[in-house]
C-alpha cells in the first residue's frame, strides 16, 4: 500500500507490505527497499469484471507466498541490470 507526498511526481511518503504491514524504506520520496507490486485488471470472464487491484509485498512475504505454489514461479536471470 502506497501513500504519496505528490502523486503527480510519484513522490512516496510511505510503502507498507499489504501482507505483514512492514513499512519499507522510503527516503526523499523514493523507495529504497525491494518491493514486489502486483497490479491486475480483472476481465470479462471474472466475477470481478471491471475491477482493478494493486498491492505491494515485502520480499519476505513474497518468498513465503511463492513457496506455497504447486508449480514454482518461472525464474530467469537477467543479464542486463539497469
Ligand atoms: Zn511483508
Amino acid at each position: 500500500m502506497r501513500t504519496y507526498l505528490c502523486r503527480k511526481e510519484n513522490k512516496l511518503s510511505a510503502v507498507l507490505c499489504n501482507c505483514c504491514k512492514k513499512e519499507l524504506l522510503v527516503e526523499n520520496g523514493i523507495l529504497k527497499e525491494e518491493c514486489i507490486t502486483f497490479s491486475h485488471d480483472f476481465g470479462y470472464f471474472s466475477d470481478r469484471d471491471g475491477e482493478s487491484q494493486e498491492f505491494d509485498l515485502c520480499e519476505e512475504c513474497y518468498a513465503k507466498i511463492t513457496a506455497g505454489f504447486g508449480i514454482p514461479a518461472e525464474t530467469r536471470q537477467r543479464m542486463e541490470l539497469l
